[in-house]
């Protein structure tokens, strides 16, 4: 592959740059209104929603200067593009892909003006990898959908507006992917309950979401009635060469490396151990085979070839690497590295010992280790169905 970037895509990079050195100054940091003013400046750049097309309000960015934007951004460690995280990434791609133009017009603004928080509600108490197994059911009743069940770990769902909901509309013993429908509705309708979940490194971002003859209206169905599969698998042209994850993979390395010079390990400086050398040597290879393996994706995607299950490569390689570098920081700060946030003795802020409690964030949530292993061994390798 061409490892040069052309006139156009470096002019882009220099944009965005440029971008960063004005509006991203410790001295805008410290402003009150920081957050309000960044997202409204990056909202006129229309790099949020970069991918999206500009029919819709996005940027109609291509996938080059996708991947230049999340590197730049990764690099400086720039607030997000836009707050509505799950609007952002999945329910509005699907709403643009399967809407009516009423949803696209009632929804698409909202997201890309950071209005509101939408959440996710796939997974259930006994149905989680298995999520075509789902329970959660839905009736039609004239004008409305009638919802009964629970759905659980839905990440925001404290503090979202509205929920994607997948429902069982029907069964289908010969097929369990058909008959799931895909519902846009609103958490404050009557007979939904938030049980907020307290995660182990403290607060509560998750929560068990009960429905209970909860009435939805017939407009809000996401798609046809029994397609929410293939609503829920929806893409746009979204970037997903995961360079940008890379960038921050070697951010983290660097705050590793910083690490390590200022410990001592058996009364000596830890940076003149072996075996903390070789092992900071060790997590850089394995990034930067992260990062080799990322432009194999991002040729395919420049090509127009559609990505699909070698994208776990990188996200199981990346789930492990994170877990092991935070690891071995927590290890290197003995006593020090248990210190959470604010507490006394606590080394760059307690935040390696929170990445230590939050793993599950980068090893579950969008498909555990051992089920990116099965789709790597049956649709990459080839082997026998699990
Ligand atoms: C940080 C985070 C955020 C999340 N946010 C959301 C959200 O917003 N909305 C939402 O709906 N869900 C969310 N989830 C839930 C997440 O999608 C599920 O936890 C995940 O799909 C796994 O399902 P489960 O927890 O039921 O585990 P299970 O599927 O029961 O798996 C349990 C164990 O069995 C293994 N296993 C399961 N099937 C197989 C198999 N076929 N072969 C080999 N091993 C197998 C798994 O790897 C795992 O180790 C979130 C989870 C996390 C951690």
């Amino acid at each position: 592959m061409d490892f040069e970037y052309t006139e156009e895509e470096q002019a882009f990079r220099q944009e965005v740059r440029d971008f960063l050195d004005e509006n991203l100054t410790a001295a805008n940091r410290r402003d009150a209104n920081f957050m309000a003013n960044w997202l409204k400046k990056v909202r006129e750049k229309r790099w949020v929603g970069f991918s999206w097309p500009k029919e819709v309000g996005g940027g109609g960015g291509n996938i080059m200067q996708q991947v230049i934007l999340k590197e730049e951004m990764a690099s400086r460690k720039a607030p997000p593009l836009g707050t509505c995280m799950m609007g952002l990434a999945w329910v509005g791609p699907a709403i643009i892909q399967y809407g009516t133009e009423e949803q696209k017009q009632r929804f698409i603004p909202d997201i890309l003006d950071s209005k509101y928080h939408w959440c996710t509600g796939y997974s259930e108490p006994n149905v989680g990898s298995d999520l075509a197994s789902l329970q959660c059911k839905a009736v039609r009743e004239g004008d409305f959908y009638i919802v009964n069940g629970t759905k659980i770990w839905t990440s925001l769902a404290p503090f979202a507006s509205w929920i994607s909901l997948l429902v069982r509309t029907s069964s289908n013993p010969e097929s369990k992917h058909e008959g799931i429908t895909a519902l846009l509705v609103k958490m404050d309708s009557p007979g939904i309950e938030v049980r907020p979940i307290e995660i182990m490194a403290g607060g509560a971002v998750f929560a068990q979401v009960f429905f209970d003859e909860v009435k939805v209206p017939v407009d809000n169905r996401l798609g046809e009635e029994g397609n929410g599969w293939k609503v829920t698998i929806s893409s746009l042209a979204n970037e997903r060469s995961s360079i940008g994850e890379v960038t921050a993979m070697y951010e983290k390395l660097e705050r590793l490396k910083e690490l390590v010079r200022k410990s001592r390990k058996n009364g000596k400086p830890a940076r003149d151990d072996v075996g903390i050398r070789r092992q900071i040597a060790v997590f850089e290879a394995r990034i930067e085979a992260m990062r080799l393996n990322g432009f194999r994706y991002l040729t395919k995607q420049i090509k127009g070839e559609p990505l699909s299950s070698e994208t776990s490569v990188n996200k199981l390689h990346r789930a492990n690497l994170e877990v092991e570098m935070t690891d071995f920081a927590v290890e290197l700060l003995g006593q020090s590295g248990l210190q959470l946030r604010d507490q006394e003795g606590a080394v760059d802020g307690g935040s390696w010992a929170t990445a230590a409690l939050s793993w599950p964030d980068v090893a579950i949530c969008g498909g555990t280790p051992n089920i990116q292993k099965n789709i790597i061994a049956e649709r990459i390798l080839g082997l026998p169905k699990d």
